[in-house]
């Protein structure tokens, strides 16, 4: 085992934070503040890392991506998690669903992304579908050689700079052990094309800027071209975008929590009370030992989960429990280092309300907390037959 970053390792880190921390944290106060991120920002952050070659770093080299192998790709993730994610989205890593495109598909989807000349967003979740993702209502519906779809999806991130959506929706049903379940079948749907709208969704305290979007089809028709892998075949598809997104969110949380315990233990250090620093008083400095303690175990879970896909050995059991234990760890330490700032904490001088806020969200989209300890109980007991 080897516990050191190679020398392309530590450039990718190394330029990723320089860049978080020169092109994104100044305009973080003002996103949080508007709500939204202006399209011209977008832009000009989306060119830099163009421009220094770093977009799409997710993809394979034959599409045009970064083509970083799993670790790399998490280090570079966990250097993203330190800035505002309604900022960072514009770093650019198209969904890896896109590697389902075929044909006429790569042109028009996969590779302008690749080159971020268009922007994606993927749609599963309904109003009455969350975790109970093969539940869903919204279906598409064959009329000689077109799809028709109707029905509603709901808290669609990034679907404001969105030019086309990945949606998965039901073709049809079938008996399971479980009771009937929906077959899911994913489409390319461009905005703009005639029975899809794409709404204003709600305001969530997690990620301010980052907005989320209601996605309604009535009576939308889609050639056959626009189905997106094979029909009935959009479970895997998910899958395959599933695993990679929880990493994605249990690094991102590593990042964060060590920006937010980076204030905590300056904080620790200069703030004095009763004649001495309080990080010299056990109640403080304990707290910063556990903090330290738990963020580099869910440093070391998320990377070897990386680690284990690279080395190509089933890894669901490992990313579910590093998305679950770094996502909880987060929220741990935002309310902590709150907690050590006293009063200041809460105030909107620093970003540590903000990150106490966004990391609420960490622990419920793409899958929440309990849907990993079902994945991780499910892997433990199903070897044993249970
Ligand atoms: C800000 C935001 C952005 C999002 N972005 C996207 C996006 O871009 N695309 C997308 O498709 N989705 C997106 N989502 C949806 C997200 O993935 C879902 O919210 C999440 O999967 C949970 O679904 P739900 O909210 O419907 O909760 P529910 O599934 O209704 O769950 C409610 C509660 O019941 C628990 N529960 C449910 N089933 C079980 C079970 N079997 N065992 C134990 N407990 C269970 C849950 O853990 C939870 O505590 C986003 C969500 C948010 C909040």
């Amino acid at each position: 085992m080897d516990f050191g970053l190679s020398e392309e390792q530590r450039m990718v880190v190394d330029t990723v934070r320089s860049f978080v921390e020169t092109e994104i944290y100044p305009h973080e106060a003002e996103v949080e503040r508007q709500g939204f991120v202006p399209q011209e920002l977008g832009e000009q952050i989306k060119n830099k890392v163009l421009d220094m070659g770093f977009y799409a770093p997710n993809m394979p080299e034959n599409v045009g991506g970064g083509g970083l192998d799993h670790l790399t790709l998490t280090l570079l993730e966990r250097e993203l998690g330190r800035g505002s994610m309604a900022l960072t989205h514009f770093f650019g890593q198209p969904q890896n669903a896109l590697l389902a495109c075929v044909g006429e598909q790569r042109e028009k989807y996969l590779l302008p992304t690749v080159r971020g000349e268009k922007m994606d967003a993927l749609a599963m979740t309904e109003p009455d579908a969350g975790s109970d993702v093969r539940g869903m209502k919204c279906r598409a519906r064959r009329d000689g050689d077109d799809w028709v779809i109707d029905g509603t999806k709901h808290f669609i991130s990034g679907g404001e700079h969105a030019d086309f959506f990945i949606v998965f929706v039901s073709t049809g049903e079938e008996q399971t052990h479980k009771g009937i379940k929906q077959k899911i079948t994913g489409f390319l749907v461009d905005r703009g094309t005639p029975g899809f709208e794409v709404s204003n969704g709600y305001n969530s305290v997690s990620h301010k800027g980052y907005t989320n979007q209601i996605l309604s089809f009535d009576n939308c028709r889609l050639p056959h071209s626009q189905v997106l892998g094979e029909i009935d075949g959009g479970m895997q598809v998910m899958n395959d975008w599933l695993y990679a997104s929880r990493l994605t969110v249990a690094a991102m949380s590593v990042g964060r929590s060590r920006r937010a315990f980076d204030y905590a233990l300056q904080h620790a250090a200069e703030r004095k009370q009763f004649g001495q620093p309080i990080g010299k008083f056990q109640g403080v400095g304990f707290k910063l030992a556990d903090m330290v303690t738990e963020i580099d175990a869910a440093d070391w879970l998320t990377l070897a989960a990386a680690w284990r896909l690279d080395a190509g050995l089933e890894a669901d059991q490992q990313i579910a429990s590093a998305k679950l234990y770094a996502t909880e760890m987060l929220a741990r330490i935002t309310d902590e280092a709150i907690q050590i700032h006293g009063g200041m904490g809460l105030m909107d001088d620093l970003p540590l309300e903000r990150f106490w806020r966004d990391a609420r969200v960490e622990r419920i989209w793409d899958g929440t907390s309990e849907i990993q300890r079902h994945i991780i109980s499910r892997g433990l007991l199903r070897p044993l037959g249970a």
